[in-house]
């Protein structure tokens, strides 16, 4: 039998060696962009692991699923969240956010400011507030930095925005925040990964947006026919499509859609789970 301090001291060895384990493993993905796409039923939710380590969140998708996939893909000791978008205020976008504010320090949120009329909306609005994030209105012209991530946003315009103030949007998925992510650790020279963020926006003004080929393209509006047109996929040029989609009764994601994407490796979350994609700003690989 071991003696009280031998046990002790193996304790402490056991716990030692599994930090020094979670280190390692960690530290590995230090340096590396982590696209991952949550598996939050029909809706978006997106993290985004900077090569620094810290996390991005765009959406939060529907329910609280979003909060198991922070809970998996982050470090048990890290509470906190340095950036969260939401793209547009409906329920299959932010709901899973109020989750996150209960859960975690959300450092800086950025949205449209294009308010919503629904409870939900003014129950993350309070949580918000209460959390006292720094908070940034996304406009077409920012660019949001975090690490080597740069994110243009393309959408929406602050004259759209002005005359969103006087009548609101007909339909809310104009209003969606659009960006354009790259990771470049090369600062200018080389080959950059990108990826378009689209939200909900609708394929006519998304047309207009695009102003070059990205590898990544996450496909709008679940799917929806609205969101996606041969125009969009030939300015795009993606090699890979990700489509965030659950079980629905709108027939997301439509054939259509399906048959612009040929030739496109497409992910989908009904599918596919919870899709990661890594990339050290050369090149990537779905994991
Ligand atoms: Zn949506």
């Amino acid at each position: 039998m071991l003696d009280q301090k031998s046990k002790l001291t193996l304790i402490f060895a056991i716990i030692f060696a599994v930090l020094g384990v979670l280190f390692i493993v960690e530290s590995q993905k230090v340096g590396k962009l982590r696209l991952i796409f949550c598996d939050v039923g029909q809706g978006d939710g997106i993290l985004i692991v900077t090569p620094g380590g810290k996390q991005i969140v765009v959406d939060g998708g529907p329910g609280t699923k979003i909060v198991d996939c922070l809970g998996a893909k982050m470090p048990f000791w890290d509470r906190t969240v340095e950036m969260m978008i939401v793209t547009h205020a409906q329920q299959d976008h932010m709901e899973g956010q109020i989750e996150i504010f209960k859960r975690y320090k959300v450092e800086r949120v950025v949205w449209s400011g294009v308010e919503n009329t629904t409870a939900l909306f003014s129950v993350w609005q309070k949580l918000l507030e209460a959390e006292k994030s720094e908070v940034h209105l996304g406009r077409s012209g920012d660019k949001l930095k975090l690490d080597k991530i740069v994110f243009d946003v393309l959408w929406p315009t602050t004259e759209m925005l002005n005359v969103w103030k006087i009548v609101p949007p007909v339909d809310i998925n104009d209003s969606s925040v659009v960006a354009r992510l790259e990771y470049n650790p090369d600062t200018g020279s080389g080959k950059a990964i990108c990826a378009y963020l689209t939200g909900d926006l609708p394929k006519e003004i998304l047309e207009g947006l695009i102003n070059k080929p990205c590898q990544i393209l996450k496909i709008s509006h679940h799917g929806s026919k609205t969101g996606t047109s041969q125009e969009i996929v030939d300015l795009v040029k993606p090699e890979v499509a990700v489509i965030q989609v659950g079980k629905n009764r709108f027939g997301h994601p439509t054939q259509e859609v399906l048959d612009l994407l040929e030739g496109v490796e497409i992910l989908r979350n009904d599918k596919d789970g919870t899709i990661e994609i890594e990339t050290d700003g050369k090149s990537f690989r779905v994991n």
